[in-house]
């Protein structure tokens, strides 16, 4: 699972250094050195364009200070680099560096959609003490925005319920779905399972919560028990779901690293065998 390292503090106001690590991304890829992960210098900013006023703090990474760019979609990386999409250094890069680049990937985004208010359309500049871009016009405020998204594994005795996403990556994986306006991630809980594959769920229980950078989520996963009804997966959303008991062959899984493999893991039927590492 992705978590900021332990050496890892944030900071909302930048810090002199002569050599900070710059998370740039283009859209939701991120700037690395060609074939490999290192962070461009300020030299490779500089070709880039970025002004380094209009960068923004991420924080401190033991000594070193880390702030997030953004460029234009479409813009041409420096000799040298190649823009990646974050999601496919899931499995690649380390969780540390994940955390801190999801991180800065939200703040650059941040930035990126709310130079102008969206009450009155006038420019909004960015305070020094906080992440938060305030119209001078109206007075309105914009901080990053972070949306709750649930999953949920459920469980009938032994056996795990797995779903493949219709719109997906092919894996299998637990359910999830966004919080509602007005919801409780209880009732969210609850209104996917039901949505989704038609089952009925108690005992709902808090497993571990993980920020998702695609693009700005906070997952929080649980478990819950089938309480009834039969699994009719919608056709929509859920193209197929199964339980999986002790001894059956798992199919491909979610990735490596995401909270949802987390989950499943802590919770695989006993001689049920993985397809995947
Ligand atoms: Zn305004």
């Amino acid at each position: 699972m992705i978590a900021a390292p332990a050496t890892f503090s944030p900071l909302a106001a930048p810090r002199p250094d002569p050599a900070p690590l710059t998370f740039v991304f283009e859209g939701d890829a991120i700037l690395v050195a060609r074939g490999g992960l290192g962070l461009p210098d300020v030299a490779a900013c500089d070709a880039l364009g970025i002004d380094p006023a209009a960068t923004v703090p991420v924080g401190l990474w033991g000594a070193r200070y880390c702030r997030a760019a953004w460029v234009p979609r479409g813009t041409a990386p420096p000799a040298g680099h190649a823009f990646r999409r974050l999601r496919s250094l899931f499995g690649v890069a380390d969780e540390g560096w994940l955390a801190i680049a999801g991180r800065a990937r939200q703040l650059a985004e941040w930035d990126r959609t709310h130079r102008f208010c969206g009450a009155c359309g006038e420019a909004t500049r960015r305070l020094a003490a906080e992440h938060s871009r305030l119209c001078d016009a109206c007075g309105q405020s914009a901080w990053p925005r972070v949306s709750p998204a649930m999953m949920v594994l459920v469980r009938r005795g032994d056996a795990i319920l797995l779903a493949r996403h219709a719109r997906g990556t092919g894996r299998w994986s637990a359910l999830a779905g966004f919080v509602e306006a007005g919801e409780s991630l209880e009732d969210t809980v609850h209104r996917e399972v039901r949505e989704e594959v038609g089952l009925a769920v108690a005992g709902v229980r808090y497993f571990a919560s993980q920020s998702w950078p695609f693009p700005h989520s906070l997952m929080v996963a649980f478990t819950a028990e089938h309480a009834g009804g039969e699994l009719a997966p919608d056709g929509d959303e859920i193209a197929e779901a199964r339980w999986f008991g002790p001894g059956d062959a798992l199919p491909e899984l979610a990735a490596a690293q995401s909270i949802a493999r987390a989950l499943i893991d802590a919770h695989l039927p006993a001689g049920a065998a993985a397809a995947t590492p």
